[in-house]
This record gives structure tokens, sequence and C-alpha cells, in this order.
């Protein structure tokens, strides 16, 4: 049995009281960074949780960065802003060199260094990855990026960005994975200097950019691995992404079917709750099955991950059960709400907007079931 990490996530939780609800409605009306809350679990290590003691993290297993994201979501609140670092900070990990890890992870475990950004999707090739078209060219000792990537979330408030970029034209690969370089971009050094991000407002509170790259320097020490394996590191780090972001599907639905239950027992129409109505009811228990459903996966998931396993399976569906279970249990408190739903004061709507991002980001549902059909069950594949 995996362990649960109870005394992270009761301290998780205190951390949470002090950024109310109303701390994040204020944010989602301002389209503003959460600045103090992300400084605070900066300041208490949990961002660092999962980087080695060597370099100055906790040194915990993957479970713990689930407890922690869990339970900031089940608090009401709103990971996205800074989840990124505990999978980015991954391929660093796994692949960067002795001297990389040295010079980048002790200032991301202290806070000094945000790893927020990172810059894969692109207008032009979206889920095909490979179809990348943004380029590092070689130049002596540095590499000459020209290209342009979007939906780069936290590019703005990140000092760091994991950057994939071909290095290879298509044409001349045999596979198309093969010739994609991943890269350590000091965006500090970059900014004004061929570097320009510019904010995208979505529907919620979120922080994403385009970015765009003119003749930006990266010099070539910064290279994590080998060239032209970069797709290879990228996915590496995608089962621990999957298994966190769901970990945050599983805190909403929590919050959801809290908030939802408890307004059903209160809420008077007619004289009598409306919980009593099975039309209201229903839904929310509903929403709690599927939700516990869900939470099992991801439970099986981080569990193969910590022993060693390549989970993709189940993390894929992890995170496909627990998008859904959140989407399922907003929808029954956006019902339960009635008109109130719809009001910022109360909260839902603003859960219903962040929440509804996880099946599409950052990897959409009928990719996964495409997974599914390939790889678990063997069936051809459909791109
Ligand atoms: C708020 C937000 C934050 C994000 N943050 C980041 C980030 O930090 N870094 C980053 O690199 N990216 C980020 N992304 C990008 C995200 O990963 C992509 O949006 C996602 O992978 C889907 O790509 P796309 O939007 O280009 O959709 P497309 O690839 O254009 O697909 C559109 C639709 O078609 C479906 N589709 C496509 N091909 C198939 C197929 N073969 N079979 C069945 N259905 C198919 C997709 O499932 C999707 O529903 C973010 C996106 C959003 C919205």
């Amino acid at each position: 049995m995996i362990d649960m990490h109870q005394e992270i996530r009761d301290a998780v939780t205190r951390l949470c009281a002090d950024f109310p609800n109303e701390y994040w409605r204020k944010l989602d009306a301002e389209r503003a960074y959460p600045r103090d809350f992300v400084d605070a679990l900066t300041a208490q290590g949990y961002l660092a949780a999962l980087i080695p003691e060597e370099y100055g993290g906790i040194g915990l297993g993957l479970s713990a960065g689930v407890a922690i994201l869990e339970e900031i979501h089940r608090a009401g609140g709103n990971a996205a802003a800074c989840h990124a670092q505990m999978y980015t900070m991954g391929t660093l990990l796994r692949h960067g060199n002795d001297a990389q890890k040295a010079r980048y992870l002790p200032g991301i475990a202290e806070g000094s260094l945000r790893l927020q950004a990172f810059g894969v999707t692109e207008p032009g090739s979206g889920t095909n990855t490979p179809a990348i078209k943004t380029f590092a060219r070689r130049d002596g000792d540095r590499y000459i990026v020209n290209g342009q990537k979007i939906w780069t979330s936290r590019a703005e408030h990140s000092d760091l960005m994991i950057l994939l970029a071909r290095t290879t034209p298509l044409p001349e690969v045999t596979r198309k994975t093969d010739g994609l370089s991943v890269f350590i971009l000091d965006m500090n050094a970059a900014r004004g200097k061929g570097l320009r991000i510019s904010p995208i407002r979505t529907m919620m509170n979120h922080a994403t950019c385009e970015v765009f790259f003119d003749d930006v320097e990266i010099p070539a020490e910064n290279l994590i691995g080998e060239e032209g394996r970069g797709f290879r590191y990228i996915m590496s780090g995608m089962n621990a992404e999957r298994i966190l972001i769901a970990a945050e599907c599983i805190g909403d639905a929590k919050w959801l079917i809290g908030k939802a239950s408890a307004y059903a027992t209160e809420r008077e129409v007619f004289g009598r709750p409306i919980g009593q109505n099975q039309g209201i009811a229903f839904p929310i228990a509903q929403a709690y099955a599927r939700m516990r459903a869900a939470e099992l996966m991801v439970q099986d998931a981080v569990r193969r991950y910590e022993v060693g396993e390549n989970p993709g399976a189940e993390a894929n569906m992890a995170k496909m059960l627990a998008a859904e279970a959140s989407w399922e249990a907003a929808e029954a408190a956006v019902q339960t709400f009635g008109g109130f739903g719809f009001a910022e004061e109360y909260d839902i709507e603003r859960k219903f907007r962040e929440t509804r991002l996880y099946q599409v980001a950052p990897i959409s549902t009928n990719l996964i079931l495409s997974y599914i059909a390939e790889h678990v069950l063997g069936m051809p594949r459909s791109y």
C-alpha cells in the first residue's frame, strides 16, 4: 500500500486555509497570478518535494506530489499556477548531466529559480508533437532558436523553460520522433534578445502564453541529454504529469461534491431540503462513486510508478477518469446550486471552468482512448 502522506495533506490544508475562496475569486476576476500562494508553497518546500535531498529538495516519491496537489484543489485552490515544476523538473533530473543538475536544481529547490514553463505545443502541431517547427540550429558552442510555441503556461512567471525544438529537419530523419532535442532555456537571459512572450486570455485564470523565438541563443551546454533524443526525454515525464494532473482532478471533484452535498442539505425549496429530491441527490452520489473509482486508478498508477514500472496505461486511464469525474461533479454542483451556481461569489462557476481544461490538456481524452486502443488492446493505430 502506498503512503498516502496524511501529515503532508494536513499541512497543505492548513497552508491553504490562508488562501480561501475569496483569494482565488479575486485573482480569477483580475486574471492575476497567485504569487503569494506560490511563494508560501515554495517557502514550505512543497514545490521541492520531489527534488532529491542532495540538491536541496525533500526527496519524496510521486505519491507526495499527488497528496500536495490533490489537497490544494480539495481546498478550492488551483495548483495550475505552479504544478509544472514538479514534472518538468524530472526531465532535468533524469536526463540532465551532473553540471546541469548542480547548476539548476538547488535554486529550483530553494525557490530562487522557477522552472514553471514547458514549451512543447505549437500552433501548427497541437497533439502531433513530432510536427513541431521550432528549430534549434547548432552554431559553434551555441544553438540559435527560431519558431513559436503556444499555450506555454506560466511563461511570464518562470526563470527557466524546458524547451522542445527540432534539431534535424523532419524530412531528414528516419522516424518522425527523431531529431527533436530538449534544452533548458534561461528565460531571463533570452528576454529582450529574441524571446517575446504574449499572454493568451482564456476562460479560466491560467497564465498561459504564446512564446516567439527570433534568433534566441542557447549555450550548447544547455542541451539536455543527447541531441536528437528529446522526444523520448519528454515522453519519459508524461506518466508523472498525467498522475499529478489526475490528483488535481480528484481534489476538484472532492471540493465540488462537498459543496454540492452541503448545499443540497441546507437549501430548502417547497419547505424541504433540495437534497431530498433524488434528481438532486443522485447526480452528486454518482459523481462521488465515479470520483472514488478514479481515485483508486490514481493510487494504482502511483503505486506502479513508485515501484519502477512504466504505468503508461494506468497513468493515462487515471487522468482520463479523474478528469471525467471532476467534470461530472462540476455539472452536478452547478445543477444543485441552481442560479447561484452561476454567481461568482459561490465559486462553483470558477471551478466548473477550471476543471473543464483537464479533458483537453495536457492530453485530450481522445488521445488517451487512442493510447488504450492501440497499446493496451492491440488495435490499429489511429494516426
Ligand atoms: C490552458 C492550457 C494550458 C496549456 N499548457 C501547456 C503548456 O504549458 N505547455 C505545452 O506545451 N502545451 C500546453 N497546452 C497545450 C495542450 O497540451 C494542447 O492544447 C493539447 O495537447 C491539445 O492540442 P491542441 O489544442 O493543439 O488540439 P489539436 O491537436 O488541434 O486537437 C483538437 C481536437 O482534435 C482531437 N484530435 C486530434 N487528433 C486526433 C486523433 N488522431 N484522434 C482523435 N482525436 C484527435 C483532439 O483530441 C482535440 O480534442 C495547454 C493548453 C491549454 C488550453
